[in-house]
């Protein structure tokens, strides 16, 4: 048990000028594909060239996110992945039908990674940004371990216990020789429309809690939202003119880009 050091080479060398950086969560449903997805169309909108990989290999969901429907081409075996929102998009959601469960183990979800860096038309990149699989599981530790030596976002909500859990996926980053970047606490607050107020649903001094286990900084704090009424989901809407958020995900490009 416990977290192992890294033993699996790193899939692709970084190359000169292009910024990568993981975003992880200790558990699932805490934001992190919606942090990833905001966060790259902020450095979009900032004026950078932004790639995102969806390493959430078995809980891919940056796609619909996204509101991506085409499929990536393939022009002299180089796939050109599909740009949304000025970021250019590789998902495992891409390369299943109909949403089918993944079933891949160890190597073939090697393969499957290294075709999204080696076979992928990237063009020139500024960031890479790679949302994990969330957790500090077998998969998680895999793909940690097989990516290039990056910077690394963790996500967490303000809940004391979520905190907790992503102070090990903090750890297994370190572990893997990734940088930690910062925290991002989402779902920090509700703010009343009305009054201003805001108040911590899901508790509050996670965040705080974790920057403190880690050494690092708290980036951001993304308050709670609500659904849009005819959408389904809250998450992909930045580059929509009322986005609830958009202040607090330019902040935190602004910070990543210092
Ligand atoms: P993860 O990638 O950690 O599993 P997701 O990004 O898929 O989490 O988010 C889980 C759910 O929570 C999604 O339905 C998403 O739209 C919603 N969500 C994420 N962040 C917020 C937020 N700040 N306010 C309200 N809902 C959110």
């Amino acid at each position: 048990h416990g977290i192992q050091a890294a033993t699996t080479p790193s899939i692709l060398k970084p190359e000169s000028g292009t910024t990568f950086i993981a975003i992880a969560s200790g558990k699932g449903g805490v934001g992190k594909s919606t942090v990833s997805v905001n966060l790259a169309v902020a450095l979009a909108r900032a004026g950078k060239k932004v790639g995102l990989i969806d390493a959430d290999i078995y809980g891919f969901s940056v796609p619909d996110m996204m509101g991506i429907e085409t499929r990536p081409t393939v022009v002299n075996d180089r796939i050109i992945p599909p740009e949304r929102f000025g970021v250019k998009v590789i998902s495992m959601g891409f390369f299943v039908e109909d949403n089918a469960p993944v079933i891949w183990r160890g190597p073939m979800l090697g393969k499957m990674l290294n075709n999204f860096f080696s076979d992928v038309e990237w063009g020139d990149l500024d960031y890479l940004l790679l949302d994990l699989p969330p957790g500090t599981g077998d998969v998680a530790l895999d793909i940690h371990s097989m990516l290039p030596s990056c910077q690394e976002l963790i996500v967490t909500t303000p809940h004391a216990t979520a905190a907790f859990v992503a102070a090990r996926a903090g750890a297994m980053a370190i572990k893997t020789n990734h940088r930690l970047l910062g925290i991002i606490e989402n779902m920090a607050y509700f703010e009343s429309k009305v009054t201003g107020e805001k108040e911590y649903v899901f508790g509050s001094g996670g965040g705080e809690k974790l920057s403190e286990a880690l050494k690092t900084d708290i980036l951001a704090k993304i308050p709670l939202g609500q659904p849009y009424a005819n959408e389904s989901d809250f998450a992909p809407s930045i580059y929509r003119d009322d986005h609830p958020f958009e202040t607090h995900y330019n902040e935190l490009a602004a910070r990543v880009i210092e």
